[in-house]
């Protein structure tokens, strides 16, 4: 019915139609830097061993509201939920770690190699106030590492294995940074323990009753979140409410002997593999799942959305969606505010361009220009063939905005002759060669 109302809506008037809030078109030459981006993901995490998981967009409501938390904001207010025709309520994923999840254990993957290195890439959707750097399509570049835990193995003695797993990871994400050349990333790190009495549930409770104390003068927001997710007043940005937080009890010193060896461990390893980082103790993450260590690295030049990778160690999600025990670490990389980013640094790179403006005239030459733009495609160079025959200064005017590097023109006599002129555009340089010392000039001066 709705779909209906909307097409005689339509026809009535002519509506101009806008990309719907939040979400926008991604076009040249941006587009350039998000395949250099995503490239340089894929070069950089296959050589960690990585290979890459498509999953769908998405998902039953269930799995994100399991393994999130439904007193969330992502789950309690951010998604795109809505009722399949047969009433079963699927969503938008808001992030991607679910739907990994849910892979791992719909295809047995506990039986593969382990542990498992995924990554991924592709659009995710929460429905927030847009601002920069903040969308309600947004994309992210994430990988996760799951390892199902053998009879006989874990607790205590995995402690430094998982460390070295942790360490490497975040190792991996520096160095998909410094290939991009992203200037000013910091990483900072913070273990949050785990799910017990003698760790952080202890210490939760600590952090609650601190907090009624001090109650009155916190914001609304943070007065609320006392009773559904104490931990996240540690990371709120009110000024008024800095001081404030400066003075609740650390969970630093409320970790169990394991997590705190496993923290210590984790910053032996990091400093093994050369990579800075600072701690932060008021760092945790949005989502429930997260244990011990956390991550987040900022970038410059994004003003207060400066986080462009969240990630953390998530035990136990795998078990919790149906599957058998199963460690788990990842993170998930704001490829928005990263390309923003490297954008304010100057490291956009420059509009498309073509290597040859081929400004043929008269009839004879349009074979030839067609069949030399074929052989100069085939050996890669990008090549702009007008469709139809243009005056030559109309020719050189059209190579000059499209910012082409050479011009190549094929007239009559070049046609006969079987040398080209060839110009070249940012000095007006003109000579004569043939195809073949035109291709050889091409492969020297033009990077692909
Ligand atoms: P933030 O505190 O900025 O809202 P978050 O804790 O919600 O981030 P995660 O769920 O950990 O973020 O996602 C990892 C990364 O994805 C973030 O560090 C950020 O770079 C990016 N991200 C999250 N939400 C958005 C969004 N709405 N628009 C653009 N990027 C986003
Ligand atoms: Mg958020």
């Amino acid at each position: 019915m709705r779909v209906a109302g909307a097409l005689s809506g339509l026809m009535a008037n002519r509506t101009k139609f806008q990309a719907i809030k939040g979400t926008r078109d991604l076009l040249p030459p941006d587009t350039e830097l998000w395949n250099r981006v995503e490239q340089t993901a894929r070069e950089v995490f296959g050589t960690f061993g990585f290979g890459e998981i498509r999953s769908p967009i998405f998902e039953p409501t269930e799995l994100f509201a399991r393994s999130i938390g439904a007193d969330t904001d992502v789950v309690g207010k951010e998604m795109y939920s809505f009722d399949d025709r047969d009433e079963t309520s699927i969503s938008l994923r808001p992030e991607a770690t679910a739907s990994v999840c849910r892979a791992y254990i719909e295809h047995g993957m506990h039986a593969w190699p382990q542990p498992l290195k995924l990554y991924y890439l592709g659009p995710m959707f929460r429905r927030e106030r847009p601002q920069k750097g903040r969308y309600r399509q947004f994309y992210q570049i994430g990988a996760e590492v799951l390892e199902t835990v053998q009879p006989g193995q874990g607790g205590t003695k995995d402690i430094p294995k998982d460390a070295a797993v942790d360490a490497e990871v975040i190792e991996m994400v520096m160095t998909f940074f410094a290939r991009l050349g992203l200037e000013g990333a910091q990483l900072q790190i913070n273990s949050i323990g785990h799910a017990a009495e003698n760790c952080r549930r202890g210490y939760v409770q600590k952090l609650k009753a601190a907090l009624e104390k001090v109650k009155d003068n916190l914001g609304p927001d943070s007065q609320r979140r006392i009773a559904t997710n104490p931990l996240r007043v540690l990371d709120s940005k009110l000024e008024s409410e800095q001081a404030i937080i400066a003075g609740l009890p650390k969970i630093s010193e409320h970790l169990c002997e394991d997590c705190a060896m496993q923290y210590a461990e984790v910053k032996r390893q990091l400093a093994m593999r050369g990579v800075k980082y600072a701690e932060n103790w008021r760092l945790v993450r949005g989502l429930d799942y997260y244990m011990r260590t956390t991550f987040e690295i900022t970038a410059k030049g994004l003003g207060s959305q400066n986080a462009v990778c969240g990630g953390g160690r998530y035990d136990g999600l795998v078990e919790l969606l149906g599957g058998l025990p199963t460690k788990g670490i990842g993170f998930a990389i704001g490829e928005d505010r990263l390309i923003l980013s490297l954008q304010e640094a100057g490291k956009g790179g420059a509009a498309a361009g073509r290597d040859v403006f081929v400004a043929w005239m008269g009839e004879k030459a349009q074979a030839a220009a067609i069949a030399a733009t074929q052989r100069l495609r085939t050996a890669g160079f990008r090549v702009e063939l007008p469709p139809v025959e243009q005056k030559f200064g109309k020719a050189l005017g059209h190579a000059d905005k499209l910012s082409a590097r050479y011009a190549l023109i094929l007239g009559e006599d070049e046609v006969a002759t079987g040398l080209w002129t060839v110009k070249t555009l940012v000095d007006g340089s003109q000579a004569k060669m043939s195809e073949a010392e035109f291709l050889e000039k091409l492969r020297n001066e033009v990077k692909k």
